[in-house]
C-alpha cells in the first residue's frame, strides 16, 4: 500500500502479487494490475521467489519493491531478480548477505569498529553448548534467531534451568517464520532503550543518515510506539551514532534505505544490534521530520540516480510519533484477535490543529484480519512542532478511530499517550511491563472523564427518548423528566437535567455542580459522539448496552447506565451470575494452529507444564497446565486448527 501510494504520485504503474487470503484486499483494488500467486500460507505464496519473478515476466514489470517483510531481506531473491533482468528496489545482494543475517552482521560490524553487545558471535549447536556459553557470558542472556526479524525468534533467559526449553522454542519459531533455525546468544542489557539510525545510500558511494528513531515502547520485543527524534539523545550522541551507522553502511557498500539498530543505556552508551536491509515499518516518523519520501528515494537510487542532497542539507523539523494498531485484545493479555472488520473508521489524514495526521493502512471496512500474516491493522502517525504537540495530536487521532469485529489495542495506545512517564520521555524497552504489570484493563476514568461519560450517556438517552416518541408520556411528569441516576462502575450520581436550548444543563445533585453540554452530534447507530462539555470539545466511542451504553473516552472504558431513581434503588442488589466451571479444561486462548501436543492421555501433569503449542500470527504460544492433574482426554492433534475458547484437553 505504502509503495503503491508513492508510485502513483511519481506516475509509475504498479502490479501487486497476492495470496488467496488477500484476493479481495485494498492493495489488489488500488494497484493497476494484480497477479495471484497461490494459497494463503506465505511459504506457498509470498515466500516463493520464482512466483514473484514469474509475475514480473507475465506483466512486464521492470522493478520489484519487496516491502518490509517476506523476501525483503533475502539476498538470493535480489540475485534472482538481477538474473531475470528485473531491478530489485533495495540494497545489493552482498550488502543483504553481510547485514541481513545477525551473526554475519555482528562479525562485520565488530570488524568495522562499531560497538557491539557482548556475547558469542557464532551459532549454537545444542542445549549443552548453549548452557556453557550462557554461563560464560553471565545471565541474563538473550537467545536470538540469526535470521530473526519483527521480534520473532527472541527469548530472554534468566537462569540455566530455562535454557533448554528456550532454545528449542526459539529454534521452532525461527524455522516456522524464517526457514532457518540458527541461533546465537548475547548479553541481555537491562532497562535499555531502542534507538536506531535511518541510513540512505546510492550506487555512487554516497551514504547519509536521516537521524534516529526511538522504538523503546515494545511488547514481546515487537515495536508498538515509535518516534523521531529520540528524547534520549543529545546532539553529540546523535552525531556519534549517525557516524557509526554511516561507517558501517559505507563499509558494506550499502546502496538503498536501511536501518542500523542499537540498544542504548539510559546513560546514552550504545551497542549495535542488527542492520535491517530494507524499509522499516516505522519509516513514516522519519519522513515526517525530514520531509523526504523514503520509498521515492529507494526507487530513485535503484534507478541509478545519485542522492540529491548531502548530510549538511538535512535537518530535523519538529517531532513525529507512530502508533501501531494491532489486532490484539489488550483486555485479554494482548492475545491475537482475528475476524472481520465489521466497522472500521480511521481518523482523517492531513493537517489537524497545529499538527499533521497520517494513516498507513492496508484494510478497509468489511475486510478480514486472518491468522496467516502479521496482526497489524494500521499505523497512525502524527507530527507536531514539539513532542508534546505530536503526542496531543496522536491522542486526538486515536479518539477518531473506530473498530468493531476484532479486538484492537487503540485504548491501550491512548493510555500510553496520557501517561505522565511517556510524556516526560522516560522510556525503556521494559516500559509496558513496568507500567502495566498486571496487564491492561483500561484506565479508571479520571473525574473529568467521568463527567464526559455522564454527559454523553444522558445526551444519548435523550436523543433516543425523543426518537421513541416518549416526549409526552414520560417527559411530561417533572420528576420523571428531570431526575435520573447515572451508574458508572462503582459510582452512582444523581442528576437533574434541563434542556435550555442550545444547551443541556446537567445538575449534579450530590456535588453542587453543573455540567453544560452543547453541540451534541450523534444519532442512534452511530459509533462516535461529538459534543462540547463546559466549553471543551470531546469525542467518545459509544455502543448501546442493556439499559445504558458502553462508552470509551481516551483510554477509559466503562458501562454507563442511566436509570430512574426507582430502578437505581434495585440496581446492584441481585447477585452476579456464577461462571461455568472450566477448571477441568484446558482451553485455547485464541484461534490458531496446533503445532505440537506435549502430553498424552493418562499423563500426570504439574501446574506450569507445557500441554501444547499453538501458533497464530507467526507467534508460538505455549499453553501450560494451570493446575496439577491427570489428562483424561485430548481433543486436538498437531496440524488441527482451533478456535478461541475451544477445549483442547480435559483433566480427570
Ligand atoms: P524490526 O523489529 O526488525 O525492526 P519491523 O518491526 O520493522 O522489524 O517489522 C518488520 C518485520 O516483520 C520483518 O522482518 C518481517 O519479517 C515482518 N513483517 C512485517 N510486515 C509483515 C507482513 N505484512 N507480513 C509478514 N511479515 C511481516
Ligand atoms: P528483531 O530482528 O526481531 O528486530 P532485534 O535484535 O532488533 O531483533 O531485537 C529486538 C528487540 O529486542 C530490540 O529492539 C530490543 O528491545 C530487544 N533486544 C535485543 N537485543 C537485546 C539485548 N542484547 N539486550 C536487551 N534488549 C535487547
Ligand atoms: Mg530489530
Amino acid at each position: 500500500m505504502r509503495v503503491i501510494r508513492t508510485c502513483r504520485r511519481m506516475g509509475i504503474a504498479t502490479v501487486v502479487v497476492y495470496s488467496e487470503a488477500d484476493a479481495g484486499s485494498l492493495a489488489v483494488e488500488m494497484a493497476d494490475e494484480a497477479v495471484a500467486i497461490g494459497p494463503a500460507p506465505a511459504a506457498q505464496s509470498y515466500l516463493v521467489a520464482e512466483k514473484i519473478i514469474d509475475a514480473c515476466r507475465q506483466t512486464g514489470a521492470e522493478a520489484v519493491h519487496p516491502g518490509f517483510g517476506f523476501l525483503s531481506e533475502r539476498a538470493d531473491f535480489a540475485r534472482a531478480c538481477a538474473d531475470a533482468g528485473i531491478v530489485f528496489i533495495g540494497p545489493n545482494p552482498h550488502a543483504i548477505e553481510a547485514m541481513g543475517d545477525k551473526i554475519a552482521s555482528k562479525r562485520f560490524a565488530a570488524g568495522a569498529g562499531v560497538s557491539c553487545v557482548p556475547g558469542h558471535i557464532g551459532e549454537i549447536d545444542g542445549p549443552a553448548h548453549a548452557a556453557e556459553i550462557a554461563q560464560a557470558i553471565g545471565y541474563p542472556v538473550m537467545l536470538k534467531a540469526s535470521a530473526g526479524g519483527g521480534g520473532k525468534g527472541i527469548r530472554v533467559v534468566r537462569q540455566a534451568t530455562e535454557i533448554g526449553e528456550a532454545l528449542s522454542g526459539v529454534k521452532a519459531e525461527a524455522r516456522g517464520a524464517f526457514g532457518d533455525d540458527r541461533v546465537f546468544i548475547e548479553k541481555f542489557i537491562e532497562n535499555p532503550r531502542h534507538v536506531e539510525i535511518q541510513v540512505l545510500g546510492d550506487k555512487h558511494g554516497h551514504v547519509v543518515h536521516l537521524f534516529e528513531r526511538e522504538c523503546s515502547i515494545q511488547r514481546r520485543n515487537q515495536k508498538v510506539i515509535e518516534e523521531a527524534p529520540s528524547p534520549l539523545l543529545d546532539a553529540e550522541t546523535r552525531a556519534a551514532m549517525g557516524a557509526q551507522a554511516v561507517a558501517l553502511a559505507q563499509a558494506v557498500g550499502y546502496d538503498s534505505a536501511g536501518t542500523v539498530e542499537f540498544v542504548a543505556g539510559q546513560d546514552r552508551s550504545f551497542y549495535f544490534l542488527e542492520m535491517n536491509t530494507r524499509l522499516q515499518v516505522e519509516h513514516p516518523v522519519t519522513e515526517l521530520i525530514t520531509g523526504l519520501d523514503l520509498v521515492e528515494q529507494m526507487i530513485r537510487v535503484a534507478a541509478g540516480e545519485p542522492l540529491a542532497f548531502g548530510q549538511d542539507d538535512l535537518a530535523i523539523k519538529g517531532w513525529a510519533i507512530e502508533s501501531r494498531l494491532y489486532a490484539e485484545d489488550p483486555y485479554r493479555g494482548f492475545l491475537p484477535s482475528i475476524g472481520r472488520l465489521v466497522r472500521y473508521a480511521a481518523p482523517e489524514e492531513g493537517p489537524r490543529g497545529e499538527g499533521i495526521v497520517r494513516v498507513d493502512s492496508g484494510v478497509r471496512e468489511g475486510d478480514e484480519i486472518s491468522m496467516f500474516y502479521d496482526p497489524m491493522i494500521a499505523k497512525l502517525a502524527t507530527w507536531g512542532a514539539t513532542r508534546q504537540g505530536a503526542i496531543e495530536t496522536m491522542a486526538e487521532a486515536l479518539e477518531d478511530l473506530h473498530i468493531e469485529g476484532v479486538g484492537h489495542n487503540a485504548s491501550f495506545l491512548s493510555a500510553v499517550m496520557d501517561q505522565h512517564r511517556f510524556q516526560s520521555g522516560r522510556l525503556s524497552t521494559g516500559y509496558i511491563g513496568e507500567e502495566f504489570p498486571d496487564g491492561f484493563h483500561g484506565l479508571t476514568p479520571s473525574d473529568a472523564q467521568v463527567d464526559v461519560m455522564t454527559a454523553a450517556a444522558l445526551a444519548m438517552q435523550r436523543v433516543q427518548a425523543r426518537r421513541n416518541g416518549r416526549s409526552h408520556a414520560v417527559l411530561r411528569s417533572p420528576r420523571a423528566r428531570d431526575e435520573w441516576v447515572v451508574v458508572l462502575g462503582e459510582r452512582k450520581r444523581r442528576v437533574r437535567i434541563a434542556d435550555v436550548a442550545p444547551e443541556l444543563v446537567v445538575e449534579l445533585l450530590d456535588e453542587d455542580r453543573v455540567l453544560r453540554l452543547e453541540g451534541v452530534d450523534w444519532a442512534p447507530g452511530r459509533a462516535l459522539l461529538r459534543a462540547t462539555l463546559d466549553g471543551t470539545p470531546f469525542v467518545a466511542e459509544v455502543a448501546p448496552a442493556a439499559e445504558g451504553f458502553v462508552i470509551r473516552h481516551r483510554a477509559a472504558r466503562a458501562r454507563v447506565l442511566v436509570l430512574t431513581p426507582v430502578s437505581a434503588e434495585l440496581h446492584g442488589r441481585l447477585p452476579p451470575r456464577k461462571a461455568a466451571d472450566t477448571s477441568r479444561q484446558v482451553v485455547s486462548p485464541m484461534p490458531g494452529l496446533v503445532v505440537s501436543i506435549d502430553v498424552a492421555t493418562g499423563d500426570e501433569v504439574k501446574a506450569g507444564q507445557t500441554i501444547c503449542v499453538i501458533e497464530a500470527m507467526k507467534m508460538q504460544n505455549i499453553i501450560r497446565a494451570e493446575r496439577d492433574g491427570v489428562i483424561k482426554q485430548l481433543n486436538v492433534g498437531p496440524g488441527d486448527s482451533v478456535g478461541a475458547d475451544e477445549v483442547l484437553a480435559e483433566f480427570a
